[in-house]
Parts: structure tokens; sequence; C-alpha cells
């Protein structure tokens, strides 16, 4: 029986970052699309995952036998703290209805996304797979959080009960073409580039929030998609993963913002808002696991690299350029 793949949530940043890395990869190798394999891309369109009945009949229609499961009810820091409910119980209801529709189905893989907000609140860095459930995760966007928190739970319940082979990843930030540019609801590098885009067009400031310094991973999402399609493909264990840059190659708030300026060749002021808060500091998020287990079932096959960040970012950057019609925003 061939393959057949559904990635919930295809058609956002990592969904489209999947299919991106597939066809630009050599078919047959490691990151690359095998024969025998069917990918499906599924957007909301195609079924609204809060919903049992519409979620079953996604199944029906594709008969899954794997399953990357991406969909979620995400935002920035802004949304999590206003909608604590819809992101607690949109995100169980997704993910409840994912998860059991695959048990039921007799799905052989699922593979689902955490965060890293998971983590609890203040414990001592860096964040390691092992200490996600040891005490609370951060108030402003415990909704989201706890809700992440409990794939991790299910995965663990599904196969002591049933022996599926459910497990999770837990990307740090992530960034790259086809994000959510919303000027509100977006995470900090999308936001910050419609901002600049703006600044440069109208000729006015290009404001950043707060003071520049805080410390963050991120990963571009071509990379997290080669790292997602490893793991579908070549990791068995419940364990959720952390996929990440390592946990000293994070850069400041303030240097994205320098490269967004460089990428976009802005010559407008450039100004810290710090009257805004600057959240957590540093969080690091330690990629050891990964990149062991990565080693380990490489082989005659190729290492994972991880795109330089001044690449990844001017990629995105031009993408926007070119895809500003069309781009969410
Ligand atoms: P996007 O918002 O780009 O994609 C999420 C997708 O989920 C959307 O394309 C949307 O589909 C789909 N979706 C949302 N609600 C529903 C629903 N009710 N039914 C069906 N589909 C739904 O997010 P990302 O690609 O950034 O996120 C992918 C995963 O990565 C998520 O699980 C997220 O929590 C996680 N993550 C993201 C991080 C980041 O920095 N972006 C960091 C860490 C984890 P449509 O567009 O068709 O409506």
């Amino acid at each position: 029986m061939p393959d057949v793949i559904l990635v919930t949530g295809g058609h956002g940043l990592v969904g489209k970052a999947i299919e991106h890395v597939l066809v630009t990869e050599a078919p047959n190798t490691r990151y690359g699309r095998r024969d025998g394999e069917t990918w499906v891309f599924a957007s909301s369109k195609e079924g609204d995952l809060r919903n049992e009945a519409e979620t079953k009949a996604l199944f029906a229609k594709y008969k899954p036998t794997h399953v990357i499961h991406l969909a979620a009810l995400v935002g920035g820091l802004f949304m999590n703290m206003k909608q604590k409910l819809s992101m607690l119980r949109d995100n169980i209801n997704i993910n409840n209805n994912v998860l059991h529709t695959s048990y039921e189905t007799g799905v052989e893989k699922v593979v689902s996304c955490l965060s890293t907000c998971v983590f609890p609140d203040g414990i001592t860095p860096p964040l390691r797979e092992d200490k996600i459930h040891l005490g609370p995760p951060h108030d402003s966007n415990f909704g989201y959080a706890y809700a992440k928190r409990l794939v991790d739970i299910a995965n663990h319940a599904y196969r002591e009960q049933f022996n599926c082979n459910f497990t999770a990843a837990i990307p740090t930030n992530i960034y790259g073409t086809h994000d959510n540019f919303d000027l509100e609801d977006s995470h900090v590098i999308p936001g910050l580039i419609h901002k600049c885009y703006l600044a440069k067009k109208n000729g006015t400031p290009f404001v950043v929030a707060g003071t520049g310094k805080p410390l963050r991973q991120f990963v571009f999402s071509y990379d997290l998609a080669k790292m997602f399609i490893w793991q579908l493909r070549e990791y068995d264990d419940v364990e959720p993963i952390i996929f990440s840059v390592g946990e000293n190659e994070d850069v400041s708030i303030g240097y994205v913002a320098e490269q967004i300026v460089k990428a976009f060749d802005f010559k407008g002021e450039v100004k810290f808002d710090t009257s805004k808060s600057d959240g957590q500091f540093r969080k690091p998020a330690s990629n050891e696991k990964l990149l062991r287990l990565v080693r380990e079932t490489s082989k005659d096959q190729e290492e994972f690299q991880f795109t330089p960040f001044e690449q990844g970012l001017n990629e995105t950057v031009q993408w926007f350029n070119d895809n500003y019609e069309t781009a969410r925003r």
C-alpha cells in the first residue's frame, strides 16, 4: 500500500515549507519526495478540525497512513493574552479530533507540533525535552501552552493504551515565506517585516516594540520542514524533540530589526518604543537531542545544516516584497 501523508494546517508557514522542501530536494533522498508517497496539504477550507464530523470526513476522503499535524489556532503574544479561552478550547478540540480520528482509522504514525511556550515559566535554562511538565507555563499564554502540553500527555496515553506511534516536535520561533504578516496578531519577525515595508513605502519611522535587547532562537521554516520529514521517516519514540538552532545562536530583536532594514534597504529612522514590554530576556532551548539523533541516523545520508539567519531572513523579506498583494497580513 502506498503511503498517504496528510499535513494538517498544510497551507500555513510550516506546511508550505514542507511542500517546498519535498519538491526542491532531489527525489528519493533524505528530505525529497519518495516513490510511492502521496502528500496531501489540507487547509481549514477542506474541514474545520475543531469539528469532529468534519475531521472524520477529511480522513475518510484521503485515508492517510501518516499525519503531520500542524493545524492550530496560532498568534503572537497579543493574541495569546487576549484570547486565552479560544487558544485553549480550539486547540484542545483540534488536537483531540486529529489524534482520535488517527487512532480510529489506523493511522500508522502522527507527528504533532508543540511550541517552546509549553515549558514552565522560570525553569532553569536551557529548555530541554524532559522539563515540559515541571511547573506552570508563563501566564501570558497559558491557554495555548496547556493545550499544546496536553498533546504530549495524549501521545503517551495513546501509546500506552493502544500502542499508537504518536510523537511531537517542539520548535522555537519559526520564520519564513507564507507566514502570517498581520501587524497585530503575528509573531515578531513577520510583524517587523510588514512594519518596515510600510515605513519604507510611507516614508515614516520603523518602530520596533520594546528595547530590542531580548534574545531569541529563530529557525527558518525550510530547515524546520526538513526536521519534520526526518522525524516522520526516521524517529519512532514517543518523547518529543526540540527543533531549533543551537542555544548560543540566539539573536537580539535589535539585530533582527537591523537585518530587516538591510534587506529592505530602508534609509529612514529606526525607533525602539521602550514603553512596550520586552517579554522574557532570554529562554535558550537545547537542540542537543535533535543533532545527536539526526547524526546517529545519518549513515550515508546527508547531515543536517541550518540556513544562516541573514540568508533566511533575506529570502523571507524578498518573498514578502514580491507577494505583498496575496500574503496573509
Ligand atoms: P500558521 O498559522 O501559518 O498555520 C496554521 C494552520 O492551521 C493555518 O494554515 C490554518 O489553516 C490551520 N488551522 C487553524 N485552525 C484550523 C482549524 N480549525 N481547522 C483546520 N485547520 C486550521 O501557523 P504555523 O505554520 O506557524 O504553525 C504550524 C504549527 O507550528 C502550529 O501547530 C503552531 O502552534 C506551531 N508553532 C509555530 C511557531 C511559530 O513561530 N510560527 C512556533 C512554535 C510552534 P488555513 O490557513 O487554511 O485557515
